[in-house]
Formats: structure tokens, sequence, C-alpha cells
């Protein structure tokens, strides 16, 4: 795996000038680099999307279903595929709204209920299976190489923020997987309500972390949730997809990541 360049970040962060070693300290100035004869800010921040760019699924969606089935004592034959189907638009369209730890029970135990629609289950186990629907941590597993990169950068004072469309679990779930302490913010759809493409939730996390979008750079896999309202905003983006799911992908993995990072020294 190509070495990260320490020397690099540091100068990004201008860091050493005062000789007290304490790397990105806030508001240490507006200097300006000139890079490709542009002259712009300096990066200071990165924001990062979550599904399909930090974490990505640790088995597919059926395998977890079957396994939450027999968790819970229920025979997998219990699911039919149309009505899996139906339970998943259902959700998809539930989801959204969601906005306490209270909504998201809630709402796996709609989930489960509609899953198990017209089956002769009893009413406690449709309950269970709605708590380990809710308990989804370990169907997500960081993606290669993310977990050093965070880190790295968090060494190298680099500001960091997560901006996601994702329910109100969101921050035990990047706790969970051991990344939550790297981000000085972590904004989901269910704190304001609001989805990406919403220009709000960036806002919001570069308001937290006292950046500007000319100081930032957003990377996240979706085109349209991610890369394109981040431009509108101003912020220099990186696509990063290591599902390979759109063709204008700027890297897939933590390598030419690292190299595209890299270029905004
Ligand atoms: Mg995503």
């Amino acid at each position: 795996m190509a070495g990260f360049s320490w020397e690099r970040w540091e100068r990004w962060e201008g860091v050493g000038s005062g000789g007290s070693g304490v790397k990105g300290t806030r508001g240490a100035g507006v200097a300006s680099t000139v890079s490709s004869g542009v002259l712009r800010d300096r990066i200071t921040t990165i924001l990062w999307d979550v599904g399909g760019t930090l974490v990505d699924w640790a088995t597919d969606a059926e395998d977890s279903l079957v396994c939450a089935c027999r968790d819970c004592g229920l025979e997998p034959g219990l699911l039919e595929p149309e009505v899996v189907r139906q339970a998943r638009r259902e959700y998809e369209l539930d989801e959204p709204g969601w906005r306490t730890a209270e909504d998201e029970r809630a709402g796996h135990q709609r989930h489960a209920a509609a899953l198990l629609r017209g089956k002769d289950v009893r009413a406690e186990d449709v309950a269970r299976f709605g708590d380990r629907l809710l308990d989804y941590f370990d169907a997500y597993s960081p993606v290669s190489g993310i977990p050093e990169l965070l880190w790295e950068l968090s060494r190298a004072g680099v500001r960091q923020g997560v901006v996601s469309n994702w329910p109100p679990s969101l921050a035990a779930f990047l706790g969970h997987h051991h990344l939550a302490g790297h981000f000085g913010t972590i904004v989901c759809s269910a704190d304001l309500g609001v989805l990406k493409p919403d220009p709000a939730p960036f806002l919001c996390a570069l308001d937290k972390l006292e950046s500007t979008p000319n100081q930032t750079v957003f990377i996240g896999n979706d085109p349209l949730l991610d890369i394109a309202p981040a431009r509108a905003l101003g912020m220099q983006t990186i696509h990063f997809d290591p599902r390979r799911e759109h063709v204008e992908r700027q890297a897939t993995n933590i390598i030419d990541l690292r190299r595209l990072l890299q270029s905004f020294t």
C-alpha cells in the first residue's frame, strides 16, 4: 500500500511555524496556496459521506435478514421474496422520517411486521425480530484502509466531519466501528429532518467545524447526493466509489484516494 505523506499533511496545516508542535490549530490563518496556477484558500477540513464511502456492507441484505430470522428462532423460509421487496419499499419511505432513537426502534418494528405480513407469527416474535433488525451495526464494516487514513488525518490536525443520510443511530454506529472519535461533527439527516442533496446538512457540518466551503474537501460515493451539492456550495470534492457503481468516479481504493487527497496539498 502506498505510504501516506506526513510531511505534506504537516505542510498543509502549516505545522511547526510557531514551534508549538500543535497541529491544525483553528484560526491559524487564512493563508492561501497556489496550486495549478489557481489561488485558493488552504484546505483544512474534510467532510465524509458514510454508506459506500467510510463503510460498506459486510453481508448482503438478504443474508442479513436470514441471519436475523435465525437469531430470533424464526424459519428464514417465512421471508417471501416479493414480500421482502415490498417491505423494503415501505422501509425506504419510512426511514427518512425517523428523528429519534425511539422513532428508529418503532420503524424497525414496522419493518419486521411488514416482512412477516400474513404469516402465523406471534406478536412477541415479531417484536423480537424488529429489535434484532435494529441491531444492524455489524452488517457493515469499514472500507479497507479507511480507519488508518482517518487516524493519520486526525494526527495531522485535519478537521473532519460526517454528513450522511442515515438514521438517528449514526453516531453510535460509527462508535461501534471505532470511527466516531475522528470527527468533530457527525451530521445525519435525522438531525435536521432533511436529506442530502439539500445543502442544509453540509452547511450545518461546516458551521460546527467553523470551516468554510473553500477550506473543505467533501469525499463521497454518490454523484447526486454528495458530489454535486458539495461542489455547488464551493467545496472541492473527491468521488470515492469503492462499490464501483459510477463510471465518473475518481477513486475506488484507498491508494487512489490518498493520491487525490495529496493533490490538494
Ligand atoms: Mg453514500
